[in-house]
C-alpha cells in the first residue's frame, strides 16, 4: 500500500495551468515547518466539461514537481470515480476516491445483511467510544437499519477497489471512500459501522469523506451551525482512531473534507481538533483556483478584465444551464446578482473586490462568486482565447493562486495564523 502522509490537500486545476503556483504554496508551508502533501484531483465531471483527460493531470503534476524541484511526495487523485469511469484513470492516478453515495439506501442481499448484524452484534447495548462523552445505544433493529442504508454502498466500494487493484496489478495506491454527496449527513456512530463494513470488504481506506452537517457550497463559506459542525468533526476524529484499533484499518486513516475550499468559519475548529488530537486531514479545494484565475485576469485590466467580464456576461445569460449540475451545492440569490451591463462598467478593483473571498470587504458578493464558480464551462468554451489570456497574465494570476492557497487556506487549517 502506498501510504498517504498526515496532512494533505487536494488542489484542482480546471485548465491545468496553475500547478506550479499551487506547488509554491506547499513549498511555503514546508518552509514554515508544516509538511502538506499536494494531491492534484479532478473528477470525471470536470474532465467532461473542460474536455480534458486524466493523463493531462498527471502530466501537469509531474511537470510542476520537476520545475518546482519538489522533493516530497505528491499524488494524482481520480476524484469521485465509480465502476463506470474508473478505467480512464488507472494509468494516471495513484489515489482513487471511490464515490458510492449513489448506492446509499439500496437494499443489500439478506444474507449479507444478516452476516453484518451477526458480526457487529458484539456492540449491542451501550457503545462507548473513547474521546466521546455520550454513549450510543446499539440495538439489533438499529444495526439492521445501518446495514440497509450503507452495506450495499460499501460493497460497491469493495468492487471498485478490487477492480483498481487488478487493473493496476499492485496495491501501490491510496484509497479514499467518499459518501459526501449523499442526501443526509452521517452521524459519528454511523461512521463507526461504515468503517466496520469498509474493513470487512478488505478496503485499505486511508481517507474517508463523510457528509457533514451544514452546507458546503462551492467556493464560499460554510453555512450552518458551526458549533454542531465542530462537535461532529471532533467526534468523527475520535471514531476514526477507535475504528482503526477495532477493525485493523490503516493506522493513518483520516478524514477527507470535500468542497473544503473557502470554508473559513470552520477552519479554526478543525485546526484546534487537529492540534489537540494529533489527527491528520485531507482537505479538497478543487474549484477555488479557477476563481483566482478570473481574479488575476480582472486585476490585470485591459484584455484580461475584458475576458473576466465576458465570462460573467455569458454565465449570467446561461444561469439555469450552468447552475443545474451543481444545484445541491450552490445557493445563489439571483436578485442579488449585478446585471451584465453593470459588471461591464466595473473597474479592475470593483471586479476583484466583488469576487475575491475576503469576508471583511463590504463589496464582496458571494452570489457573483458562486455564479463564476460554476461558470468555468464558459471559459472552457473560449478555448485558446482563455488559455492565451492566462499565459499573457501568468505572473499576476500565479500570485493570486498562491496567496489564496497559502494565506487563506493552509495557514488557517494546518499552520495557524
Ligand atoms: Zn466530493
Amino acid at each position: 500500500m502506498m501510504a498517504l502522509e498526515k496532512f494533505s490537500m487536494g488542489v484542482g486545476d480546471r485548465f491545468g495551468r496553475q500547478g506550479k503556483a499551487q506547488l509554491a504554496a506547499f513549498k511555503l508551508a514546508k518552509e514554515s515547518g508544516v509538511d502538506i502533501v499536494p494531491v492534484w484531483n479532478k473528477s470525471h465531471r470536470e474532465h467532461t466539461i473542460v474536455k480534458t483527460t486524466p493523463d493531462a493531470v498527471r502530466a501537469e503534476a509531474d511537470e510542476a514537481v520537476r520545475a518546482g524541484d519538489w522533493k516530497g511526495p505528491y499524488h494524482v487523485d481520480a476524484d469521485h470515480i465509480g465502476l463506470k469511469n474508473v478505467d480512464l484513470f488507472i494509468a494516471s492516478s495513484d489515489f482513487f476516491t471511490l464515490d458510492v453515495a449513489d448506492f446509499i439506501d439500496e437494499a443489500p442481499e439478506t444474507a449479507d445483511l444478516d452476516a453484518f448484524v451477526k458480526k457487529q452484534s458484539k456492540y449491542l447495548g451501550y457503545l462507548e467510544i473513547p474521546g466521546i462523552d455520550q454513549e450510543f445505544e446499539v440495538s439489533r433493529t438499529w444495526l439492521e437499519q445501518i446495514g440497509r442504508r450503507f452495506l450495499l454502498a460499501v460493497k460497491e466500494a469493495g468492487k471498485i477497489y478490487r477492480h483498481v487493484l487488478s487493473a493496476k496489478g499492485s496495491d501501490d495506491f491510496i484509497t479514499e471512500v467518499s459518501v459526501d454527496e449523499s442526501k443526509a449527513p452521517q452521524t459519528p456512530v454511523e461512521m463507526f459501522f461504515i468503517l466496520a463494513m469498509v474493513a470487512d470488504e478488505g478496503i485499505p481506506a486511508q481517507t474517508i469523506a463523510p457528509k457533514f452537517t451544514g452546507r458546503f457550497n462551492k467556493g464560499v463559506d460554510y453555512a450552518g451551525d458551526i458549533k454542531q459542525f465542530a462537535k461532529e468533526f471532533d467526534e468523527d476524529v475520535a471514531v476514526i482512531s477507535f475504528a482503526v484499533r477495532e477493525f485493523g484499518l490503516p493506522a493513518n486513516l483520516k478524514l477527507s473534507v470535500h468542497s473544503g475550499s473557502d470554508k473559513f468559519s470552520i477552519y479554526k475548529p478543525i485546526r484546534e481538533t487537529l492540534q489537540r488530537t494529533g489527527a491528520g486531514l485531507h482537505l479538497k479545494t478543487a474549484g477555488t483556483t479557477w476563481l483566482e484565475e478570473i481574479i488575476g485576469l480582472a486585476e490585470a485590466g485591459g484584455d484580461g478584465l475584458a475576458i473576466a467580464k465576458e465570462v460573467y456576461r455569458t454565465a449570467f445569460g446561461r444561469f439555469d444551464e450552468l447552475c443545474a449540475p451543481y444545484a445541491p451545492v450552490i445557493d445563489i440569490d439571483k436578485r442579488a446578482l449585478p446585471s451584465a451591463e453593470t459588471v461591464d462598467k466595473w473597474t479592475s478593483e470593483q471586479f476583484t473586490h466583488a469576487l475575491r473571498h475576503d469576508l471583511a470587504c463590504e463589496h464582496y458578493n458571494s452570489n457573483v462568486r458562486q455564479l463564476l464558480h460554476v461558470g468555468y464551462k464558459v471559459a472552457a468554451e473560449m478555448g485558446a482565447r482563455y488559455l492565451d489570456a492566462l499565459d499573457a497574465h501568468e505572473a499576476i494570476v500565479a500570485r493570486n493562486v498562491l496567496e489564496n492557497i497559502y494565506e487563506r487556506h493552509m495557514k488557517r487549517v494546518f499552520i495557524g495564523e
